[in-house]
């Protein structure tokens, strides 16, 4: 038989673009269709229903009970109008996916018969069979019970015949199990630290929300070809491929046409998210071969979270129909760049003001200044906290690694408003403004804008970017839920923002007048936030050294780098604004250890198999021929002759002989190493092992195996190529 490689091969140079149809030539005509949006509740509710949702999506409130009934009866109106047989509440667990479980719209009468029924209660609160999630300890397994309740903020969509109410996830006990609702509790952290703010130069202002715009970048890989690479299969990513002799130098892959095959995969799943209301708006190549990207157009955070889980289901579901396979993995391909999620991040107030966009006017500007300082001096304070929560073993290749943001948490501000906080930060430290310089340096301020929209000042290094109206957080990683570092984010803003406030009160007290008040203590924020600031190039030696003499950390550790989740200064500031407690975020973490120990188990596990089973084997024939035909040399040839023509072929077999003897003697220890690993109960102390013995065991073992690529006979090795999966389609 040959090997599935060719097969693959094969089948891939066989394909042909998949037709798609759209249902409409205008995008309007169908965008959220399968949405229970505000216009359809309008259509399916009464008056006084419609408005219990919009104000409990408002004002937080909690609907009643006969409310309940009826909403429930609506949604399940519209969505058995629509062919909806089933319903589910959609959660998100504390791993990266979405958990849901359908139950029919069906209850037994009295008299046994079936009718269809969604009662208020079946919309508000579930309990789902829950045992098997992670709760990082929260829950024994005798006491697995959870319950999921309905978040009115996110509409309820229809998906496959079924109605998925968006809920949180919580413990009996309380706990949050699940990544929304610390999310939530954020949002209204921020909102009430940002609107008191606010009210200093605006008093309309009566709601705060963070939005969010996640740009997800991705692969994609031919159905047939990844079913040819069970590193693929069972671990996202290749753990072994050399690198193919062409790949991302030429830079001819970044914005360049898009592929028949995949613009058809594109239009497709743009075609369902609009359906279920995801504005996705840009699609683009990415630096790698076949690397994409797709950007929605920002939304408030809850939404953008929930629209993001269910672009990337949606997509890998779409992705089938095409033959291909989606992988969200953030470094599937070493040498080729990896995949991170971009957060655009801002805040606007309910009259539509975002609060990061430089304003025309000195008031405005300040304001403007005003979240500018305390997003970046909270970046400075919660630096380790922020880079705990993109910590993984995905995101691990990435961070740090050459061509992504590194893991030294830094903030880039483009040369203009660098220039204006130096200025402002002189000005403190070299004498006193007049009022008349500080008027003219809010006028300054204002010209911000025009400048910025050129656009030029783009620095793709940072991690952490201010973009003209928002921050991109870059180093999120493309497969992780962005709930966990959007939550941090707004809790460390809206931290600063309530210690902001405090000191201006103070100030004031002292009879310093409110503008002046808060420039005093902007001034200092600009001075004590100034280490976290960086316009030059990221990945450069200087900037490690730099960072070092600025005493920012650089944790390459994952496990390591996830204590600053526990750390007190990170308990203190979860449980000031309410947003996690210890015991939560002591779950938590044990959640991400686990996940991140199993992870590198699996690879360690899948790498061996494949090292032992598939490529000592190949390498073992090849090396029998060559003897062979050394053999068969020295009967042909002479003496002198022979050695002549046989050294050549003697060093190859010696230098196959190395690499099959090196692999094996590196397996048998990277088994042992683990088993020792295995042994140790607590969970911090095996991650660690599993980072600093296993893991390192990996690229060992991967280095030998991309040797024997390059030497052996390209017929026989069995699994497809790096220049197969990255440029075959
Ligand atoms: P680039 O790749 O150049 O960074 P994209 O156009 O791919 O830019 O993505 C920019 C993202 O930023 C989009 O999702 C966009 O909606 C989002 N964005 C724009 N303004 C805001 C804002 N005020 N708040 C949050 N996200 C925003
Ligand atoms: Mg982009």
């Amino acid at each position: 038989m040959a090997h599935l490689r060719f097969q693959a091969l094969q089948e891939v140079l066989r394909r042909q673009p998949a037709e798609v149809k759209y249902p409409s030539t205008k995008i309007s005509d169908y965008f959220g269709i399968n949405v229970f949006d505000k216009q359809i509740m309008q259509k399916y509710l009464s008056m006084e229903a419609y408005r219990s949702v919009q104000k409990s999506i408002e004002k937080g409130t909690r609907i009643d009970r006969k409310m309940a009934d009826e909403v429930a009866a609506g949604m399940k109106a519209w969505a058995t109008e629509r062919g909806a047989t089933h319903y589910t509440h959609w959660f998100h667990p504390l791993t990266d996916a979405t958990a849901e479980k359908h139950d029919a719209f069906i209850e037994l009468s009295d008299s046994g018969t079936v009718i269809e029924n969604f009662s208020g209660s079946r919309l508000v609160q579930q309990e789902p069979d829950a045992s098997s999630f992670p709760s990082g300890g929260i829950r024994n397994t005798f006491e697995a019970r959870g319950y999921t309740a309905w978040d009115p903020s996110s509409p309820a969509f229809i998906v496959d015949n079924t109605l998925s109410i968006p809920t949180i996830f919580v413990s009996y006990t309380g706990e949050a199990l699940d990544h929304k609702t610390p999310l939530l509790k954020s949002m209204a952290a921020i909102d009430k630290a940002a609107t008191e703010v606010c009210l200093y130069f605006d008093r309309s202002v009566t709601r705060v929300s963070p939005t969010l715009g996640a740009e997800q970048e991705y692969f994609l890989i031919d159905d047939a070809l990844f079913h040819a690479r069970p590193d693929l299969v069972l671990t996202d990513r290749t753990l072994m491929g050399h690198a193919s002799a062409k790949d991302q130098q030429l830079e001819d892959h970044y914005f360049s046409s898009i592929p028949e095959r995949v613009s058809a995969f594109m239009k497709d799943y743009e075609i369902e998210a609009y359906k279920l209301g995801i504005p996705v708006k840009t699609r683009h190549n990415e630096v790698a071969p076949n690397q994409f990207e797709c950007a929605p157009i920002f939304e408030e955070a809850n939404l953008a979270a929930d629209h993001n889980l269910l672009l990337m289901d949606l997509m890998n579901r779409v992705a089938k129909r095409h033959n291909f396979r989606v992988l969200f993995h953030e470094k599937p391909f070493a040498v080729v760049n990896g995949s991170g999620k971009h957060c655009n991040w801002s805040l606007v107030t309910n009259n539509g003001i975002n609060l990061l966009a430089p304003g025309k006017t000195p008031r405005t500007n300040l304001l403007f200044l005003t979240f500018l300082v305390n997003t970046i001096k909270a970046v400075h304070e919660y630096a380790d906290l922020l880079r705990a929560t993109i910590a993984s073993a995905g995101n691990a290749h990435r961070l740090g690694g050459n061509e992504a943001p590194p893991a030294i948490m830094s903030v880039f501000l483009g040369a203009k408003v660098s220039e204006m906080l130096d200025l402002i930060e002189q000005n403190v430290t070299d004498r006193k403004m007049t009022p008349d310089e500080k008027s003219e340096l809010k006028l300054n301020i204002g010209k911000i804008p025009r400048i910025l929209l050129d656009n030029t000042d783009r620095n793709r290094t940072s991690p952490f970017a201010f973009t003209g109206n928002r921050f991109e957080y870059r180093a999120v990683g493309a497969s992780s839920n962005i709930a966990a570092p959007i939550t941090a984010l707004n809790t460390a803003v809206a931290d600063q923002l309530v210690k902001f406030n405090g000191e201006v009160k103070a100030l004031m007290r002292k009879k310093v007048k409110k503008d002046e008040a808060i420039f005093q203590v902007l001034r200092k924020y600009i001075i004590e936030s100034k280490p976290i600031r960086f316009e030059g190039n990221n990945y450069g030696e200087e900037w490690l050294k730099e960072a070092s003499r600025r005493k920012l950390s650089n944790i390459l550790d994952i496990p390591e780098s996830m204590d600053a989740y526990l750390s007190e200064k990170t308990i203190g500031l979860f449980d000031r604004q309410g947003v996690l407690d210890k015991r939560e975020l002591e779950g938590r973490n044990e959640v991400r250890l686990e996940i991140y120990t199993k992870k590198i188990q699996i690879e360690a596990r899948v790498l061996g198999d494949l090292a032992i089973n598939h490529i000592l084997p190949t390498a073992i024939k090849y090396q029998s021929d060559l003897v062979e035909n050394v053999r068969g040399l020295k009967d042909v040839f002479d003496e002198a002759e022979f050695r002549e023509i046989a050294s050549a072929r003697l060093d190859r077999i010696r230098e196959i002989s190395g690499h099959i003897s090196a692999i094996k003697a590196k397996v048998r220890e990277m088994v042992e190493e683990r088993k020792k690993a295995n042994r140790v109960e607590n969970i911090r102390e095996r991650a660690g092992l599993y980072s600093r013995q296993v893991y390192p065991y990996l690229e060992l073992i991967r280095d030998h195996i991309d040797h024997l690529e390059l030497i052996v006979d390209n017929e026989t090795w069995p699994l497809p190529k790096y220049r197969e999966l990255l440029f075959v389609r």
